[in-house]
């Protein structure tokens, strides 16, 4: 007999239920994107496994639908859900780090910021997000491109084994080993096999890197992005780093008279041998005209959790839209300047993440993520705080979006998708979107997990 009411759930938890009716409910039912405003039966505060798989037992019994939510950062607000259950997991956010091993064993609701600055304490690290409150769930289960990406590979790749609840409620460890189709499927799959409750991660000696910020003159953005398309195709692996539009924010090192200034950033990261990082940055500095910069050696959790305050959970308004991109043409880069100049607000931005080098090294068909072969992950993030301004800023993204899609792959990577991308979800699989469907057939065949970029068995 499956789980049936709330009460026969309260009674099996160690964590706890909120309802509509709980004091709380209001705190427990935020979401990152503050344009997500949904109502859930429940939310499950999971404190352990055993909770975990009672409330997926719940959400199958009584045919309600299901959420997860790790970091809670999915802009199309998958990590709620209407009248459904929401399995919350950032109760459990343990990072364990085996120093020896060098291995760092994540729950399935910890934040980037929680794992680099566990991981860091041993002088280690891995490809995690560059802003620190996301979770290394959903962006693990993604893909996950970070500063450290074209040296060691996407998160994913850096993935030893997870331990998964799936839709039967049990839980499973998936690894090279065991359950191999299941751990093959959830390196870039999303959250569509199951829910899990840990990630065990390889770890890579990275401790202080030499980067940051740099501001060019918005008349030089051409020249920039055009010398980085040539720069990255060889920079040396432990180079990461991504071009930016940006509306200069009042930060100290930007001479006042240039705040609120539309420029091209460029945020920097040497993870090699420190006393080689000025050297390395050179070409990109004599791209433009710098306009102030920000570079220097820091603690690589201090380059994650730099951009933090330009986006402060639960106070904006997230519409995004992405693209893979194998070769960045003149005629794109003409796109990007034609609308990269229209940032509408100071927390709005364009990344175009490189994905090449360790990322290319991995086979197309050896993980889910497919796009081994693209050298860019160009994502067009429209953040503005006033929801009055939705359609302007939604129109944006949109523009940006129709200009560059042309010129870059069909697929694009699923955690900078929106809401509204459901119909591109073959594209961003590929030749490996097949095997997802018979892997989703095996482990979830009722679909009980599709509040994602979802794979339908
Ligand atoms: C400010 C910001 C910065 C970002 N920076 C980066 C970046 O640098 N690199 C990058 O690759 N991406 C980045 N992203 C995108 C990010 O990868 C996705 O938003 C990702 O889904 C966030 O994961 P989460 O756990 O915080 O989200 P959630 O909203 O909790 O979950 C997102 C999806 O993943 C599933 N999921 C989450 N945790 C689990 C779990 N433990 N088990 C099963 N399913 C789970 C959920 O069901 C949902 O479908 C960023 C997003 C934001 C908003």
């Amino acid at each position: 007999m499956g789980i049936r009411t709330i009460e026969q759930l309260r009674e099996r938890l160690r964590g706890e239920v909120v309802t509509p009716s709980d004091a709380g409910y209001e705190d427990a039912r935020q979401v990152y994107n503050a344009m997500i405003d949904r109502r859930p039966a429940a939310v499950v505060r999971c404190a352990e496994t055993g909770d975990v798989s009672a409330a997926v037992d719940f959400a199958r019994t009584s045919e309600l639908d299901l959420a997860i939510r790790g970091g809670g950062h999915s802009v199309p607000g998958f990590s709620t859900v209407d009248d459904g259950v929401v399995i919350d997991l950032s109760g459990m956010h343990d990072v364990l780090v085996d120093p020896e091993r060098r291995t760092a064993r994540a729950q399935g609701g910890a934040t980037w910021g929680a794992f680099n600055d566990a991981t860091h304490a041993h002088g280690l690290a891995t490809t995690g997000g560059v802003v620190s409150t996301t979770g290394v769930g959903g962006l693990t289960l993604g893909g996950g491109i970070g500063y450290l990406a074209r040296g060691v590979g996407l998160s994913c790749d850096n993935l030893i084994s997870a331990e998964v609840v799936t839709a039967d409620g049990q839980s499973l460890v998936a690894s090279d080993r065991e359950n191999e189709d299941l751990f093959w499927a959830i390196r870039g799959g999303g959250g569509n096999f199951g829910v899990v409750t840990a990630f065990e991660f390889q770890l890579h000696p990275v401790a202080e890197i030499y980067g940051g910020p740099m501001f060019f003159e918005l008349e030089d953005a051409g020249a920039v992005l055009r010398g980085y398309r040539e720069f990255i195709v060889d920079a040396p692996e432990a180079f990461g780093g991504f071009p930016a539009w940006q509306i200069a924010p009042p930060l100290p090192f930007i001479p006042e008279e240039r705040h609120g200034d539309t420029l091209l950033a460029f945020v920097a990261c040497w993870a090699g041998p420190a006393d080689e990082g000025e050297r390395i940055l050179k070409p990109l500095r004599d791209m433009g005209r710098v306009v102030a910069e920000h570079i220097g050696p820091m603690p690589y959790p201090a380059l994650n959790s730099a951009f933090d305050a330009l986006y402060p959970p639960g106070a904006l308004q997230h519409y995004w839209k992405a693209n893979f991109v194998s070769e960045l043409t003149d005629e794109a880069i003409e796109a990007h300047l034609e609308h990269g100049p229209k940032v509408p607000v100071v927390n709005s931005t364009v990344h175009i993440y490189p994905i090449n080098g360790a990322c290319h090294r991995v086979g197309p068909d050896a993980t889910a993520f497919a796009y081994r072969d693209a050298t860019f992950a160009t994502v067009i993030a429209g953040m503005w705080p006033d929801p009055a301004d939705n359609e302007a800023n939604i129109k944006w993204v949109q523009d940006y979006y129709a200009a560059t899609a042309p010129l870059s792959e069909e697929g694009g990577y699923v955690n900078f998708m929106s809401g509204d991308d459901q119909d591109r979800i073959r594209s961003n699989y590929k030749g490996n979107y097949e095997r997802l469907v018979e892997i989703k057939r095996k482990y979830d065949p009722g679909n009980l997990f599709h509040l994602n970029q979802n794979i339908q068995p």
